[in-house]
């Protein structure tokens, strides 16, 4: 494969809960995860704004507890939906943020920022949290990043897949390629365990996020890798089963204290805090506690829940990821006993019920732990970013065939769905088919692309719409329909009557839920409109603790008697009333520019070491009086 790209090529893992970065070494021949500047290998998916400033990752996750409605997340749950998906609706109720209808039902964001409201679409937050996650990698490699792969769910679909490209554009990125997470994370695994895969080894690779859950059959065979068939469901994961636990304290806390908290938001939030964190130790644990202060009303909350409880609480969400298990090897066609080796992905796959019950499917079979959960999925998007890179030499050349994870067809008559790509092929592919009007003297055809696997075509996904001019002429003219999916799962459709010679392709619309190419523009003025504003405020912020600390060690200076002694009144009261006017300027709430701290900051400066020269210079009173 001829490689195109040129300089450091990053993989990024865009999770719903959290997002992990990694690159390429080449020293070491390995894919090496990035840490944030928290230290933390994952960055939380949270996007939070403020009176005064926009905060994400770590940052934007610590301050939701205080300010939820303003603080962002769950995006990918956003991302290519309209707002009358069902998913949208229920997940409404849950969000502590506000969600609204925009034009054409797309999903519009609304916050509070700066004490203005603001507006914002799904692919603008994933593009911030794309953004952040290419500023962990520049400070790393200490070089501008252009270039990434990122994972999207295998079980994306195609409107969801092109918008998480638009955000990746919006946040200054060069997508070299959308690659799935579960592919992703057997590339990982194919890498770091199963080196010399001489004889054709079946993965099987279940992947439980955040938010979505997905599942992969490969075979791996040398260096090739190939998805034979791919499922999952895009709204099942650990934020499922946290909710399922909020639900069961809200209910308590209902029956124990009279008191509904249901609406209270911010109590809300606090508790789904606290439960993640003792789904967390159910993990290791049998029992959990929680502990909320003055969760409402000034009441104290404190419980405990056990794994058996959790896993009841759960029980047919669970049991729904085995079905899934099922149906993947129903469409490979593959009996479970010829899976060879079965790989856990994804913080949710650290649950003992979902090991157990996966094990239990798989007769028992050991399941593999051995690569880390969380970061497989950012190390098979380096690996294939390396792949797709010119300057890298070391990374291993293999070979990717994934496949699509829906049927993709056009409308025929009756309300038809006819079939052009059946889902799990495998892709880059192409496909013709000619079709016939249907009336006498047609003028236009129009032709509605779908995806999905209903007979029924308006059950399934509208992608497009083409409208064709066509002669007029008795039914049964040919129509030629071209159906092409690139590396990216992205879809191109053509449609031609030969005869004229007419000739359209797709043109991705509002239709399909796609940003159209003037608002990406505007959307990525905006994002470095903000990345300005950001490094203008990260200025502000070192201008105003220089100035913090310059004064902290002047008043440490004046608290020594063997300085103050010395110092004339007249430049003891010029320090002290520097020292008085400072601290509330760094007190005052009111906005100010930076060049107010760091003039401040000279201006102290002056008088003090003014002062302190004339100590050294052993000036007296009297000399440095009549100065
Ligand atoms: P991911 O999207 O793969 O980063 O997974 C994040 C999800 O994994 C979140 O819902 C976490 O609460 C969940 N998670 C992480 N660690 C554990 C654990 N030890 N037990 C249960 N769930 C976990």
């Amino acid at each position: 494969m001829a490689k195109k790209y040129k300089g450091p090529a990053i993989g990024i893992d865009l999770g719903t809960t959290c997002s992990c970065v990694a690159v390429w070494n080449e020293q070491n021949n390995r894919a090496e995860i990035i840490h944030n500047e928290q230290g933390n290998k994952i960055t939380p998916s949270f996007v939070a704004f403020s009176d005064d400033q926009r905060l994400i990752g770590d940052a934007a996750k610590n301050q939701a507890a205080s300010n939820p409605a303003n603080t962002i997340f769950d995006a990918k749950r956003l991302i290519g939906r309209k707002y009358s998906d069902s998913v949208i609706q229920n997940d409404l109720q849950l969000w502590p943020f506000k969600v609204i209808a925009g034009t054409e039902d797309n999903p519009v964001i609304v916050v509070n920022f700066k004490n203005e409201e603001k507006l914002f679409v799904a692919e603008e937050i994933s593009s911030m949290i794309l953004t952040k996650m290419k500023e962990i990698a520049e400070k790393f490699l200490e070089s501008e990043v252009k270039d990434a792969v990122i994972t999207v769910p295998a079980y994306f679909n195609d409107s969801q897949r092109k918008a998480t490209k638009d955000a990746g554009v919006i946040a200054g990125l060069n997508v070299m390629r959308i690659i799935n997470e579960p592919t992703a994370a057997a590339i990982a695994y194919g890498l770091q365990k199963r080196d010399n895969c001489v004889k054709e080894r079946n993965i099987f690779i279940f992947d439980l996020g955040g938010g979505t859950f997905d599942v992969s059959l490969l075979t791996i065979k040398n260096n090739t890798f190939v998805v034979k068939a791919t499922s999952g469901d895009t709204h099942l994961g650990g934020e499922d089963f946290d909710h399922r636990m909020v639900n069961h304290f809200v209910k308590e806390f209902k029956r124990k204290h009279k008191k509904d908290i249901i609406g209270n938001s911010r109590a809300l939030r606090r508790l789904r805090t606290v439960c993640e964190r003792a789904k967390r130790t159910l993990s290791f644990d049998t029992k959990a506690s929680i502990e909320i202060d003055a969760i409402s009303e000034g009441i104290d909350f404190s419980s405990s829940i056990t794994r058996a409880k959790f896993d009841q609480l759960n029980k047919d969400l669970f049991q729904k990821c085995i079905d899934t298990v099922k149906s993947c090897l129903d469409d490979a066609k593959m009996v479970k006993d010829l899976v060879d080796d079965v790989v856990l992905v994804g913080g949710s796959s650290r649950i003992p019920k979902v090991k157990q019950l996966l094990q239990e499917f798989f007769n028992g079979k050991d399941l593999c732990m051995s690569i880390n959960p969380d970061e497989a999925v950012a190390y098979g998007a380096a690996v294939q970013a390396a792949l797709l890179s010119d300057d890298i030499k070391s990374v291993p050349n293999l070979v990717l065939r994934d496949v699509i994870p829906l049927s993709l067809g056009i409308m025929v008559k009756g309300d038809v769905m006819s079939v052009l790509i059946p889902r799990n092929s495998s892709i880059p592919i192409k496909t013709n088919h000619v079709f016939l009007t249907c009336v006498d003297d047609q003028s236009i055809v129009s032709v509605m692309v779908y995806e999905g696997e209903r007979i029924i075509a308006s059950e399934n996904n509208l992608l497009g719409l083409v409208n064709l001019s066509v002669p007029l002429a008795p039914r049964g003219l040919p129509i030629q329909v071209s159906f092409a999916i690139d590396t990216d799962g992205i879809l191109n459709v053509s449609v031609e009557e030969e005869t004229s010679g007419n000739k359209k392709d797709i043109t991705i619309t509002k239709e399909n839920g796609r940003l159209s190419t003037e608002e990406i523009e505007r959307m990525i003025q905006e994002a470095e409109s903000f990345k300005a504003q950001d490094m203008m405020f990260d200025k502000k912020v070192k201008a105003k603790n220089a100035l913090d600390d310059y004064l902290y060690n002047m008043r440490k200076v004046m608290r020594d008697d063997s300085v103050t002694s010395m110092l004339t009144s007249i430049d003891k009261m010029k320090i002290n009333s520097a020292m008085i006017k400072g601290k509330k300027l760094l007190d005052d709430k009111q906005q100010r520019e930076t060049f107010v701290f760091v003039d401040f900051q000279r201006e102290v400066e002056r008088i003090f070491e003014l002062a302190l020269n004339k100590i050294n210079k052993g000036y007296s009173d009297e000399e440095s009086d009549s100065d």
